[in-house]
């Protein structure tokens, strides 16, 4: 984690940037070998700028996105900027979970042809939600060859919403963790309204006695910075005592 120092210092300078331009806004940046991480804004509370961590993969097959941006606009954005910088087509997507930072640009990605997917799960909470869904479900965790580069779904159990995946990249040793993970820095537990309290830490647990090699852990939102993990956990334990207070 300590390589990482220099990606906060991005993510910072995005966030003046972002008053200016949030809604349109892409940053990119390199994580290791063929990964990249994007973070584009949206306003889930109607009010303020928030960023989302997203990831693409350079594969010999094309460019495929982990996660689609905020909203159609932005995907178009994202599309544009990556086959122009890269000269390569963006060729699949892979959603995590059916919340609007992951999966609110399948609409664009659609109309230019290119090919969705999410678990099955994901996909009937779309429709269920009234959301536009991934075309291309897959029931069980799943390995996705792009000319030889691995990308690896896996469903921990629920989490921050119950059909949260992260997924592995095996090749770069990136784990891309979504929501399911908040930032090793974050200071809140965020919107827990589709979460399952009980159950999370197990599912945080498993996942990180499957993973033991990743070198690089991408939360959600915010610094990759600190352990997703313990603070994910001490979070959610705090979560659980406020909802405790409630009740009495
Ligand atoms: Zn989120």
């Amino acid at each position: 984690m300590k390589k990482l120092l220099l990606l906060p210092m991005l993510l910072l300078a995005g966030h003046a940037l972002a008053q200016r331009d949030s809604a349109t806004l892409v940053e990119i940046s390199p994580l290791k070998g063929h990964s990249y991480l994007y973070v584009t804004y949206g306003k889930p509370d109607d009010k303020t700028w928030y960023p989302a961590n997203s990831l693409f993969v350079r594969t010999p097959a094309g460019i495929v996105l982990l996660d689609t941006p905020w909203d159609d606009e932005q995907a178009d954005t994202l599309v544009n900027q990556l086959e122009a910088r890269f000269h390569e087509k963006v060729v699949a997507c892979i959603s995590t979970h059916w919340h609007a930072d992951r999966v609110g640009g399948i609409k664009a990605l659609a109309a230019r042809g290119i090919p969705t997917y999410a678990s099955a799960q994901t996909v009937a909470l779309c429709a269920a939600n009234g959301k536009a869904a991934p075309a291309h479900a897959f029931s069980k965790d799943t390995t996705f060859r792009f000319g030889g580069t691995r990308i690896q779904t896996f469903y921990p159990g629920p989490g921050h919403t119950t059909d949260n995946i992260v997924v592995w990249l095996p090749e770069d040793q990136v784990l891309f963790a979504g929501c399911f993970l908040k930032s090793g820095l974050a200071t809140s537990i965020g919107y827990t309204g589709d979460a399952d309290l009980q159950a999370w830490p197990a599912s945080i647990r498993k996942t990180e006695a499957k993973f033991p090699s990743a070198r690089i852990i991408v939360p959600g939102h915010e610094s990759l910075e600190g352990n997703p993990y313990e603070r994910t956990l001490e979070l959610i334990g705090k979560a659980g005592k406020e909802n405790e207070k409630k009740k009495e």
